[in-house]
Parts: C-alpha cells; structure tokens; sequence
C-alpha cells in the first residue's frame, strides 16, 4: 500500500491527474486518521484497495480519487460540499452516488426487488458509481472477518443477489465470479467445499489429456500458418458449476465445461479458421457450437463455442476468440473507461465500433461533468416513477434477461428486451416513430405489430400521419419506455 503504487497503476495518467488522486490520498487518510474497522485494521486499507481496484480497471482520476473518498461523507462526516471544494463537482457527483447507495441495507429476498430498484435508481445516471460500489463491495467480500459475524451474512447475500448480477450485466464476468465464489463459500460451506473437490478431481485427472491437446492443437494451427496466438485452460467458477450442477439434476456427466480450452487470435476471420482447424482435428459435438460472435450475448460477450470430442471419451468445450473480445468478457464495461483516450488517439476500428454502438455508452455531458450511461441504462431513469408491480414485471426483465440486437435499415444497432416487438422498436428509435406507427418490415417484409422479433433482424417501421397508438398495444409491448409513452400518448389523445 503506497501511493507511489496507486499512481503507477493509473492509466494514461496527465500531471493533473496525479496530483488530484495525491491529495484525494492525503485527505482521506487524514480524515479517517481515527477510524479503524472491527478488527482494529486502519480504515484507510480500505479505500486504498477501492480506489487501487478501480485504477486497475482503467478507470480516470476522477473515479479513482472518489474511490479514496468514498466513505468520507457517510462514515467521518465530511461535507459534499467540501469535497467539490477541493475536487470538483465530479469527484463530488460519483462520492454523492455512493452515498446514496451506503444508506441503504439489504432486507432480504422479500425486498429483493425494493433493493435493486434503490440500486439502479441510485447509479443508473452513472455507470461509474456501479463500478466504485463493486471495487468496495470486491475488498469488503475480499476480507469479510472485518465485518462483525452477524453482518457477514446479510453482506453475503446481498452480494450474491445484486452485486454479482450487476457484475454480470456490465459484462464483467472475472468481477462476478469472484464475487459469486466469495459469497457461496459464506453461504454454503459445505456445497463449497463438494464443488472445490468436484473441480480438484477434473483437474487432476484432465490436465494430461489437456496439455497433451494443447500441443496438438498449436501444432496444428502453426501448420496452417498462424503464429500470434495463445491457449489458456479455464476453470469453471465453483457457484456457477453449482447452479448449473443444480439445473442437470446433479449428473456431472452432463457439464462439459468444468475445464474450457480458450484459443485467442488476433483477428475475427482468424478466429473461423481456427474452428475449421479444430473441427478437422477433433470430431464436433452435434448442436454445440454456438456462434457469439455473429451474435453477441446481451451483455456483449462475444466468441465462439464448441464442444468436441478429443479421444477417451473425454468431451472438451472450446473457446475461440480475439483478444479484444477477450478482454471485454472478463472486464465488459471498464475495458471501455481505458478504451476512451485510446479511441480518441485511433478511431474506432470495425469490429469495436458495432460493441461500442450497441451496448455502450453514450458520454453525455449534464451538469458540468461527463456521464458515464450506456443506452440501456437510460431507460432506467425513469424506475423513478414505475409503480411496484410494473418494476417487477417489465423493469427487472429489461435489465437482467435476455437482450437482443437489432437494425435499423441504416444499420445502426438497437438494443432490446427478448421478445420485443415493431413496437417496442419503434419507441426505442423515437416517440414520433412510435406515435405514428402503421406498419413494420423485418428483413423487407411485411410483420403484424405484435411480432416477436429476433437478434439480427434489420427493422424497418412504415409511418403514417393518421395512425395512432392503440390500447391494445399495451398487452404486447415488452419496454417499460413504450409501455410509458403509449400511455403518455393515450391520455393526451382523450383530452
Ligand atoms: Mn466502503
């Protein structure tokens, strides 16, 4: 722990930079000189491992500075207003954001859905302030005996129900396996340690076999010319094979996933060839391969996947993929706070350009400081005004299930619920386009407005002046903002 350390770890660090995260440094150790945690630890351990994590995410200065001051309000009575004093209104709007979200404790499954709402009322104007709350809630999970033994659990589980979630929905799959990992060996001892056995075994009895495929395969690939690539042998997290243990009626033989062999290549084309290479190796298991890369996971993951069979009986899944997209599935959203001053230096290239314009943020500027929103994220404002039920239904749905992508006939993307509709679509582009919505085509042709649409589809919405939106709308739109702006037109139009 130095600040020498924590400066050297900032990215594309200017002078200023330097000196805002210095005396962010000195302030909070002065401030929380006399605080200690419970068991007798300094305080100050902690921010610095809060504002450490999220400099090793990328993240500006500015976060980095509010990690060290993010209990400063809340635990040692310094003023907001003292902080955009001596930090600027930034720091101050991204300490304030977590503030909010400290206030609150988690009440349990009952209020599972209360608890979320605060959560992404509370940050969904910054996606910086979620990142801030994970690298706290990362070191508070990190060293959970600080906590008192009764606080331990409830930290546990919020941790399991929301945080790790949140992770997985900002693309951050690294971060939401650790967390999941920390929590479950609080929560279920004993499965813990059956599921750490379970992986210890697989290991031991694969890594051979493995090792001897690696060979194979790079063998292989270099024989077909290709150089720069490199093969890692992942482990499945210990809470995920147990969900998904759970979900195959505990039969092992049905996980091929335990060990994953990833092959990172430099291009997308590359990443084809080596699946034809890997299928001519190997016999492929029918129905496994799964395309991602053609057709990212909501959260923007993005590689390809299959399953085959490498002798002994023994069934590998495989992953290939590019680096860039590499390291967008393990840190999602942060590979892009490092990714900004890089893209202002390079232009977007190609392949990053459809990531970026499908699920990531719009910098826009509100109040003096830069926000930090992906699109969908937007949407999220408005839970302000959601009645309950409609948060449970519609709101939580947007969020956590499902996405797909969409085009407009210009080919931009649209990002939506799973089982959106013409219509939801429609208001995703604008109110007008919704309010006047006669017709639609998916890929040139003609669809009732209900239609289900699916990932890939080019939309194109055919408009008249007269046309009106109907009640019935009501009972298929998916988007709790068509489901809002069709009222706000039903109601405008009675009077
Ligand atoms: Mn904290």
């Amino acid at each position: 722990m130095s600040l020498d350390k924590l400066l050297s770890s900032l990215k594309h660090a200017t002078r200023e930079d330097k000196e805002l995260v210095s005396r962010a440094y000195a302030f909070a150790q002065e401030a929380h000189k006399d605080h200690k945690r419970y068991t007798g630890e300094p305080y100050f351990t902690h921010l610095y491992a809060t504002a450490k994590g999220l400099s090793e995410l990328g993240a500006s200065s500015a976060v980095v500075a509010a990690g060290l001051l993010h209990d400063s309000v809340e635990d040692v009575g310094v003023k907001s207003e003292e902080i955009a004093e001596k930090f600027g209104e930034e720091v101050r709007f991204l300490v304030d954001g977590v503030t909010k979200l400290g206030s609150y404790k988690y009440q349990g499954m009952l209020q599972h859905a209360e608890s979320l709402r605060r959560i992404l009322v509370t940050t969904a104007q910054d996606a910086r302030v979620l990142l801030i709350k994970l690298m706290d809630r990362r070191h508070n999970m990190q060293t959970l005996k600080n906590f008192k033994p009764e606080k331990k659990e409830r930290i546990a589980q919020e941790t399991l129900a929301i945080y790790a979630p949140i992770a997985d929905r900002l693309g951050m799959s690294e971060l939401k396996r650790e967390l999941e990992d920390l929590a479950f060996e609080v929560l279920q001892p004993d499965e813990y340690e059956k599921m750490l056995e379970v992986v210890t075994r697989e290991r031991s009895e694969q890594m051979e076999r493995l090792e001897a495929m690696r060979k194979d395969i790079q063998k292989t690939l270099g024989k077909a010319g290709l150089r720069a690539f490199s093969t890692e042998i992942r482990v499945k997290g210990l809470y995920s094979l147990y969900k998904k243990l759970e979900r195959k009626k505990y039969d092992l033989s049905q996980i091929y996933d335990i060990l994953a062999f990833r092959v990172m290549v430099p291009s997308i084309p590359d990443c084809y060839k080596v699946l034809g290479l890997v299928h001519s190796l190997y016999r492929p298991i029918p129905g496994k391969m799964k395309d991602y890369i053609a057709f990212q996971k909501p959260n923007g993951y993005q590689s390809l996947h299959t399953t085959v069979l490498i002798g002994d009986g023994l069934v590998v899944e495989m992953q290939i993929r590019t680096r860039e997209m590499h390291e967008r599935s393990t840190r999602g959203i942060a590979s892009h706070l490092a990714y900004k001053s890089a893209k202002t230096r390079k232009g977007v290239r190609d392949n990053e350009k459809f990531w970026f314009e499908g699920l990531l943020p719009l910098i826009t500027k509100k109040r003096s400081v830069d926000i930090f929103q992906p699109s969908w994220m937007k949407d999220l404002e408005h839970l302000q005004d959601a009645e309950p039920s409609e948060f449970e239904s519609t709101l939580l749905e947007d969020f956590f299930t499902h996405r797909i992508f969409v085009y407009t006939p210009k080919g931009e993307v649209v990002d939506l619920p799973l089982g959106a509709t013409p219509i939801d679509f429609a208001y995703a582009i604008h109110s007008d386009v919704g309010d006047h919505a006669s017709g639609a085509k998916i890929n040139g042709k003609l669809v009732q407005l209900h239609h289900k649409l699916v990932n890939g589809s080019v939309i194109e919405i055919v408009i008249s002046k007269n046309a009106k939106p109907s009640t019935k709308w009501l009972q298929f739109v998916k988007t709790a903002a068509a489901k809002r702006k069709i009222r706000h037109a039903l109601e405008a139009a009675k009077q």
